[in-house]
């Protein structure tokens, strides 16, 4: 804990301590309070962690500026509500497959359709309706790369992954991402310094599958090419595995009930500043403007950032610290997300009839505006006549008149979505700002997923934790696994 304060106040609460009743003095070393920046998943995965490791006496605050499940969120379009941030969960992301289950929710399984890459011209490759002549086809262009790419995931990339939740389950944090991602498998570490091409063409893969299939993923999943960091990238190529899932009604379901699971107070307001105290008894004042825009103040003894700390995402001052703590210096990567209610026009992708345009379309060129787009069905699994496309800039009128022959509804929503990976240095900001002041967006700079932010948050949970009750043989130190199989269900 921060003791940084005048002597004067560290002898009277001395003496006042040796007075106190022992219960009232254990009541606050053993029970914290804690003030939580961000409703997202990160945030309310923390708070639900810390819940289950201080137990059911902690104080936990959230404060939300917008609504609880951030980037987790939906759109209505037409008569249909569409998921319009994170979507897919892959089913071995083992946080939110168990937190779904705790919450009492329900797997909704997302179908595998038609696929195609678009080069800005023409269709590289489109699936055929008859399942082997689309595995010839694949066969043909990308050759043993479309069989090898499955294993590669699962053996050199997956079963390593996984390793994260035992050690987790032992209860074991780490103060930085390297520390946590190498903590996986030493060779992650140096993923995350060199390209996903480059890791990809080591591991033996061909130019046309890494141009064109990883790149199609990369641009679907972060608006972006295959010269951001191994690492991202292969989170990136999980994400078109199989099998993947959202949670039926919608994602942002997750977070709103972990709130409740974790008995969590939501604060509204919008968070301006962290100030360290220079006096015993709590750490830190957050300042925050609450929902009538009144300046307003709470002091904790734990705080926890869940949000990226970024000028235009979350403009957060850290007062009174010995050091500046600054927002962190890498650009965020604005994307587009646009959602016709209509009819696409199959001649913008260079097929005729629009009984062939595939539904989830990838595109394998940076230069032209459609990143990917796809063919929506509800958050309960229902089709629409929903098309979803990501652009990293807005489409214009006339973009929008090309691209669809009718339209019924539009929405469009541009937001800060993820890290601009090209900018990630090797300098990534640490998940401990001070004493007892984390950082779970820390993680986002390795890579911006919904299990990546409930790693993190586990992560941030231990960590003060075991800084509380000065476990300090459960930071970073090197983890054994004495058992190795053991029952995966408990988060
Ligand atoms: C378009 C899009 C598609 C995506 N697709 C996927 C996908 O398919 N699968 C996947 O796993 N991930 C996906 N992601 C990434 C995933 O959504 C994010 O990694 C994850 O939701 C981040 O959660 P978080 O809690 O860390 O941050 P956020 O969800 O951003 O939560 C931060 C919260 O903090 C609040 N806040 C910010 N500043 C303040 C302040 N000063 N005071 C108070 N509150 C504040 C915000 O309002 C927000 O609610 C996608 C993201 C986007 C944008």
């Amino acid at each position: 804990m921060s003791a940084s304060g005048g002597t004067m106040w560290t002898s009277i609460f001395v003496i006042l301590a040796c007075f106190m009743p022992n219960a009232l003095f254990e009541e606050t070393k053993e029970h914290p309070t804690i003030g939580i920046v961000g409703g997202g998943i990160g945030g309310t995965s923390t708070a639900y962690f810390l819940r289950q490791l201080f137990g059911k006496n902690a104080k936990i605050d959230i404060f939300e500026k917008k609504q609880v499940g951030g980037r987790l969120v939906t759109t209505n379009i037409g008569d249909n509500e569409i998921e319009a941030g994170g979507t897919l969960i892959h089913p071995q992301n083992m946080y939110m497959v168990n937190f779904t289950k705790l919450l009492g929710l329900e797997q909704l399984s997302l179908g595998e359709g038609s696929f195609g890459i678009f080069d800005g011209s023409s269709m590289r490759i489109k699936s055929s309706k008859y399942r082997l002549a689309t595995l010839a086809k694949l066969f043909w262009r990308y050759g043993m790369d479309i069989y090898n790419i499955d294993s590669w995931i699962n053996d050199k990339l997956l079963s390593k992954f996984m390793r994260i939740y035992d050690i987790q389950r032992a209860g074991h944090a780490y103060t930085t991402v390297p520390d946590l991602i190498g903590a996986m498998d030493s060779s992650f570490v140096s993923y995350m310094k060199k390209s996903i091409k480059f890791v990809m063409k080591t591991s033996g893969f061909g130019d046309t599958f890494i141009d064109e299939m990883v790149m199609g993923a990369l641009r679907t999943n972060y608006g972006q090419n295959t010269e951001i960091p191994g690492f991202v990238g292969a989170v990136s190529l999980a994400g078109v595995q199989p099998g993947l899932w959202a949670v039926k009604g919608g994602n942002k379901q997750v977070p709103q009930k972990l709130v409740s699971e974790a008995q969590a107070q939501v604060i509204p307001g919008t968070v301006v500043s962290v100030q360290l105290l220079q006096y015993e008894g709590k750490n830190y004042r957050v300042g925050y403007f609450d929902e009538e825009k009144k300046e307003q103040q709470k002091d904790y003894d734990i705080v926890v950032i869940a949000t990226p700390l970024h000028d235009e995402v979350s403009d957060i001052d850290f007062e009174d610290f010995p050091s500046t703590i600054e927002n962190f210096p890498q650009k965020f990567h604005r994307l587009t997300a646009t959602f016709v209610e209509g009819k696409p026009n199959p001649k913008y992708y260079d097929v005729d009839d629009i009984a062939d345009l595939p539904e989830a379309i990838l595109t394998c060129n940076d230069t032209i505006l459609v990143n990917s787009q796809d063919k929506k069905a509800d958050v309960f699994g229902k089709p629409t006549d929903v098309y979803k496309f990501f652009s990293n800039t807005p489409p214009s009128e006339d973009d929008v008149k090309q691209m669809f022959t009718s339209k019924n509804d539009i929405r469009m929503v541009t937001a800060m979505a993820y890290p601009d990976y090209s900018t990630v240095g090797e300098e990534l900001p640490p998940f401990v700002l001070h004493d007892q002041l984390y950082y779970v967006n820390a993680i986002e700079l390795a890579a911006s997923a919904m299990e990546m932010s409930s790693i993190a948050g586990k992560n941030v949970a231990l960590l003060a934790y075991n800084h509380w009750h000065g476990n300090l043989d459960k930071i970073d130190e090197p983890f054994v696994d004495p058992l190795s199989e053991k029952d995966k269900t408990e988060l």
